[in-house]
């Protein structure tokens, strides 16, 4: 299978020739398809199987097509919730190097260094955000956040979320998520407390495996 069969944006295709990337790898050639269709997935994948673009090549199609080349103070659409600083860094990235020929704008956002610079990225507007769970319900709390536009959410690694003590905080992030709304739902182990969870967070998913 080829990108081109995937029926995505010239604009995206043109940033995975930059990437040189020559063809999706299984978990983009399963997972792609059913996000572009609007589908909620549960993908059983780690990192290095290529994931990250499985989840960040249909938000951008998707918003690609919804806010094309409007002008004007971006909404945050899209969320990705991801454990660590580092693979929020490492996905920002990603969205940067596969929307790089779209107007859309990503954030990231985590804990550990002081929260200005993050709030005046945020005040400047953005599409897609990406961000740990503790500083993401920070600002929220601080008013610099607001989750009601969000159409596409992804929860990344969510083992590890848990086992890193996250699951009060993505509870919490539930509860002011709009119902209406695609999620994609990654996680590397799927032991019952992770199913369980994503049964929370998805409707009819489409089960996904590397
Ligand atoms: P991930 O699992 O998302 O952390 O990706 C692992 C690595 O694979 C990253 O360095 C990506 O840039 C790279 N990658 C992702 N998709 C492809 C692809 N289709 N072809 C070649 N490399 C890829």
């Amino acid at each position: 299978m080829k990108f081109e069969d995937l029926k995505l944006h010239p604009a995206i295709l043109k940033a995975l020739k930059d990437e040189n990337y020559s063809e999706p790898t299984s978990i983009q050639a399963k997972a792609i398809p059913l996000a572009l269709e609007k589908a909620d997935i549960l993908g059983n994948a780690q990192t290095g199987t290529g994931k990250t673009a499985a989840f960040a090549i249909p938000i951008i199609q998707h918003l690609i097509k919804e806010i094309g080349q409007t002008k004007g103070k971006r909404k945050i659409t899209s969320l990705v919730v991801t454990p660590t600083r580092e693979l929020a860094i490492q996905i920002g990235d990603s969205f940067k190097a596969y929307g790089k020929y779209s107007h859309l704008q990503n954030t990231v956002i985590f804990g550990g260094v002081p929260q200005n610079p993050q709030v005046r990225q945020l005040r400047k507007g953005t599409d897609i955000l990406i961000a740990t769970p503790g500083r993401l319900l920070d600002l929220m709390d601080q008013g610099h956040i607001s989750l009601r536009d969000i159409k596409y959410f992804v929860l990344d690694e969510a083992d590890r979320m848990l086992d890193m003590g996250f699951i009060h905080d993505i509870k919490k992030l539930l509860l002011k998520l709009p119902k209406e709304r695609q999620s994609l739902f990654f996680s590397a182990t799927m032991p019952p407390k992770i199913k369980n969870l994503s049964q929370q967070i998805l409707v009819n998913p489409k089960t996904v495996t590397v």
